[in-house]
């Protein structure tokens, strides 16, 4: 006899769950028995549209071929993210995806870019990054010899149903309706089914929750709390609104502070996603829908709409047989593209430690444990951007003078006295990452490695000249990003 499939629920239809969907249809398909309810009354979130390179080697996993992806889905290319008036007004740095300079193993690149820019015989430090400059320069390939180093901005509605036809065709079974009750078994506190609205009940052996910042499985029928980390990362609420295209798409998302927030500029080939996040405390509904519908080009696709939401995370991302992902485990506000990519991790450690034989403690303790230092550092990387501020606004002021995570705090010590960056083991970000922002938003540290002072002028100018031509060089003969797309993913209309 057969051995009998685990039966998985997936309860929501939105970027996690058909993430979830197609995943594990494709790589655990035979041996599961996937539904997945959803509720098209009550919709998705409709934002999550800016991604981060990790987005490639899920897709990998996915199956999907890049160019059918992106002309479905009207994707563009992003090389970063440009930050604009964020140390102070009219200021400008771009985080990109790429290696800035060459290190050595006694030392990274900025030790021997602040020797020379002592010593003035360097340019900025995105001179020496291929991403930074190919950003600038609004210019984009990618291929067989492609070395660039990106992910995609995506339309959040049509990435869904795109997934939902690749589960489809691996044979999950989509159901329609909205949750209307959990039933917990009485003496283990797992889950036995799901009670929709109609009287239907799916039962399962494993659930996943994706039913979005709701979270009616991990919070509502388990209980599990929340940590709110509002104290550190007080936005707490987004107005969205799509646009028609006014121009070619640039290869990077926009983040352009606002006396209190900031707000987004994604550009798509067929629209814009444009969104202004704020803090409620400082910024009323309404002054924030005028700042919003007074910033954004182009005619208005849907009116803006309004999004409420509490930064921090489930204090444990799987209890019993239920595992929350994405806004239902958790969240931090979207500056730097991380949700989609937890929804990657999440999944992917989930596969590799499936629960065939039934929940292990041993194995929920170790998920929940990354899980939570996944979500602590991307939590740390954020704040640093609003903590290292200029501005004179109240908002700002706030978030320069308030106490920081110690986590934080030991890594903002150690880069000020040494000029040290690092990418620890639960780290998201690479030392290059630390390192543009850091610098960005205009920290300098007291002190650097001495080794570049063994270098002679001419030697460190002549180094630095040539890492700068060969990325202008690589650059130029690149075509530009709108050229790129047009001739290799341009999007197919719905209709088409
Ligand atoms: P949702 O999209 O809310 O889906 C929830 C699902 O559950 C829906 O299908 C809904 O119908 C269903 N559901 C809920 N209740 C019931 C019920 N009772 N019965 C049946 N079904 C139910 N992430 C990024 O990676 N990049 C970004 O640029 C980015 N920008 C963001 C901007 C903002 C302002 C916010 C708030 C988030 C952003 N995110 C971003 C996060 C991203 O939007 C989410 O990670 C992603 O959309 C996944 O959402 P979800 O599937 O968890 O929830």
């Amino acid at each position: 006899m057969e051995p009998r499939k685990t039966r998985v629920v997936i309860a929501g239809g939105g970027t996690a769950g058909w993430l979830a969907a197609a995943v594990l249809a494709r790589q655990l398909g035979p041996l599961l028995d996937i539904v997945l309810v959803e509720s098209e009354d009550i919709g998705t979130i409709g934002v999550g549209e800016s991604t981060i390179p990790t987005v490639r080697a899920f897709h990998a996993l996915l199956g999907l071929d890049e160019r059918e992806f992106m002309s479905t889905t009207g994707a563009t290319f992003k090389l970063g993210i440009s930050f604009e008036n964020w140390a102070h007004d009219g200021d400008r740095y771009i985080h990109s995806f790429g290696d800035v300079g060459k290190s050595t193993w006694m030392g990274d690149f900025q030790h021997f870019w602040l020797e020379a820019r002592r010593r003035g015989l360097a340019g900025e430090l995105g001179d020496y990054c291929f991403e930074h400059q190919a950003a600038l320069d609004d210019r984009f390939a990618t291929g067989p010899n492609g070395k660039l180093n990106y992910a995609y901005h995506l339309d959040a509605g049509r990435y869904a149903h795109f997934l939902r036809a690749r589960a489809e065709a691996g044979g999950l079974k989509r159901v329609e309706g909205r949750i209307a009750k959990v039933d917990l078994d009485a003496e283990s506190g797992h889950i036995e089914a799901l009670v929709l609205a109609d009287g239907q009940r799916i039962e399962g052996d494993l659930f996943l929750d994706c039913t979005g910042f709701r979270a009616l499985l991990i919070g509502e029928a388990l209980g599990v709390g929340f940590e709110d980390w509002g104290d550190w990362l007080p936005t707490n609420r987004a107005l969205a609104v799509q646009t028609v295209s006014t121009g070619p798409a640039v290869p990077y998302t926009r983040a352009i502070a606002h006396d209190a927030g900031w707000r987004w500029r994604i550009p798509l080939q067929h629209r814009v996603g444009n969104g202004l996040v704020y803090a409620s405390d400082f910024l009323s509904d309404d002054e924030a829908r005028a700042r919003l519908l007074e910033s954004i080009e182009g005619e208005r696709l849907i009116e803006p709409g309004l999004i409420r939401f509490r930064t921090g995370r489930r204090m444990k991302a799987w209890q019993g047989n239920c595992i929350a992902l994405s806004l239902a485990g958790g969240f931090v506000e979207p500056l730097e593209s991380t949700s989609i990519h937890l929804i990657m991790t999440g999944l992917t450690r989930l596969m590799q430690a499936f629960p065939f034989d039934g929940v292990s403690p041993a194995v929920v303790a170790r998920y929940n444990e990354q899980s939570r230092g996944e979500i602590e550092r991307i939590r740390d990387f954020i704040i640093l951007h609003y903590h290292l501020n200029d501005r004179p606004e109240p908002f700002w002021r706030r978030q320069r003078e308030m106490a920081i995570p110690d986590s934080l705090a030991e890594r903002l010590g150690l880069f000020v006295e040494s000029a040290q960056a690092y990418q620890g083991p639960e780290d998201l970000f690479r030392v290059s990452s630390w390192l543009q922002v850091l610098f960005g938003q205009g920290l300098t540290p007291a002190r650097y490695h001495q080794l570049a002072r063994l270098i002679p002028d001419d030697q460190l100018r002549q180094a630095l000249t040539d890492l700068k031509t060969n990325i202008d060089r690589a650059v130029s003969r690149l075509p530009t990003h709108q050229a790129f797309i047009q001739d290799y993913c341009p999007e197919k209309t719905e209709a088409a």
